[in-house]
Order: C-alpha cells, then structure tokens, then sequence
C-alpha cells in the first residue's frame, strides 16, 4: 500500500494570499502546501481522500489518470469544493463512461447533493460529472472495491464531524479537535497515522501540534504525519527538528509505502 500526500495545507492553502511572512515567501517546496488530500494507492485500486479546490492540479501533478473512490471526510470546502472536476475521470476512456463512487457520512453526502446539486437533477444538461454517492454508518466498515474500511470519527467544531479513514496499517484523520476513547480504541496496531495539527496555538476546531502529538503518543504508531498545516506552523525546515522522534510533517508529493 503507498500513500501520497497531495496536499497538507489548511483551508488557506500555504501561501496565503497576500501574506508575506517567512513561510508565504519560503523558497523551500515543502513550505507550499495545497489544500489537503491524500491518495491510497491499495490491491491495485486507487483511491483518494478528499478533493477540494485544488483536486484538478492535485491529479495533473501527481500524473494520475484514473481513480476508483473518493472518500470525504467532511463537507467543508477546502474538502469537496472540486468534486466538479471528476468530469475528466468520467470521460477518459469516452465513449464508455466512468462513474465516480464517492463515500461519506449522511451530512457531507447531503452537502454534496446540495451544493452539486445538477450533477444529481433528473434532467441533467451535457457535461455534469457522473457522480455516484454512498452513505456509509459512522459506526461499521465498509468496502470500496473488495478493500475494508473502517470509519474514524472525531469532533472537528461544536456544529461539525470529521470521519477519518482506516485502511489496514494506515490511518488517516484531518479536520478533529477531539476523538473520543471508543474511537481512538480502533486504531489499535496501526502503523502509519495522519493527523492534522493546524499551528502550535491551541484552535476551536483544529489539533494543535502539541495536541496531536499526545493522540499520537497514545495510539503509538511506528510513524505518524501531521497534516492540515497552516502557515503559522513555521518553516518546514525548523519542524523536522521540533517534532518527536517518529513524528514527520507531512508535504506535498510525500510518499509512504506501508508494507
Ligand atoms: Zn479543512
Ligand atoms: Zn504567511
Ligand atoms: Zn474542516
């Protein structure tokens, strides 16, 4: 199994427009961090976690042609605001036509049919993305193409929940706050755990660093990778030497193979 990190970036992407502080105007790749997502790369299938604005130049810079899922964490946008652009995927091998399967929990499913709206209307105009929506329970696994996967869910605000996935050694969380002890008890034995930190400042509805790391700590990984950064996390460069050992900050293009 190999996971791609696609973007590591909160809501804002890394740099913020206008900003002009040390890791807007770093030189350094890694400081550039698009909106976040990651690619699971499993039994021959691909598949991908969240897609928002920057999912189109995501698939180009990481050279992918075809996907088998999407799986969302939650409906906020900088998660789901290019789901439109799946339209390539349906018509790469035209005249057959690939319908995208997307997953996710009962909320984000009806945002996604909401704000998508004429992709799912009864008369659909030339060109819509050919979409196919899956609500899964919050509470059992699911499969996506003969693979098992076991939902997540942690507190991302007071209104919002975030689902984390968990694919046999791996486990991936972004967008929590707080993930309750029955939650944590089902990542028993994984290896490789992504969660987001936002910045070292405590946040209402993001993990700090610190925040994080206790999580991480607890579910104790053989490696972990912080995602979701904001630019006020620092430069990329001077994480490597504050976090723990086992302890990375994810970037973009970043790949994991877990055996
Ligand atoms: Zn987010
Ligand atoms: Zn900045
Ligand atoms: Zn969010």
């Amino acid at each position: 199994m190999k996971l791609t990190f696609l973007g590591t970036g909160t809501s804002q992407g890394v740099p913020v427009i206008g900003c002009k502080c040390e890791v807007c105007t770093s030189k350094d790749s890694r400081d550039n961090r698009l909106r976040t997502s990651a690619m699971v790369e499993v039994a021959n299938k691909r598949i991908i976690i969240d897609a928002g604005p920057d999912f189109r130049y995501q698939m180009l810079r990481a050279g992918v042609t075809k996907i088998d899922a999407i799986l969302l964490t939650h409906e906020h946008k900088d998660h789901t605001g290019g789901i439109d652009d799946v339209r390539a995927f349906n018509f790469v091998d035209y005249p057959i036509i690939h319908t995208i399967h997307i997953y996710s929990n009962t909320s984000t499913i009806e945002a996604i049919h909401r704000d998508f709206h004429y992709a799912f209307a009864s008369d659909k105009y030339r060109g819509v993305p050919e979409i196919k929506t899956h609500t899964i329970s919050e509470k059992e696994s699911f499969e996506v193409e003969g693979i098992e996967i076991i939902p997540i869910v942690g507190q991302h605000s007071e209104r919002f929940r975030s689902v984390g996935y968990r694919i046999g050694k791996l486990a991936y969380l972004t967008d929590m706050n707080h993930i309750a002890e029955a939650e944590i008890a089902k990542l028993e034995s994984v290896e490789v755990l992504v969660i987001n930190a936002l910045r070292w400042e405590p946040h209402s509805s993001h993990f700090s660093v610190e925040e994080a790391i206790k999580i991480i700590e607890r579910i104790a990984p053989k490696r972990a990778y912080l995602t979701h950064m904001s630019h006020r996390i620092g430069l990329h460069s001077e994480l490597e030497h504050r976090l723990p050992k086992g302890v990375m900050a994810a970037y973009d293009g970043l790949e994991v193979e877990i055996l």
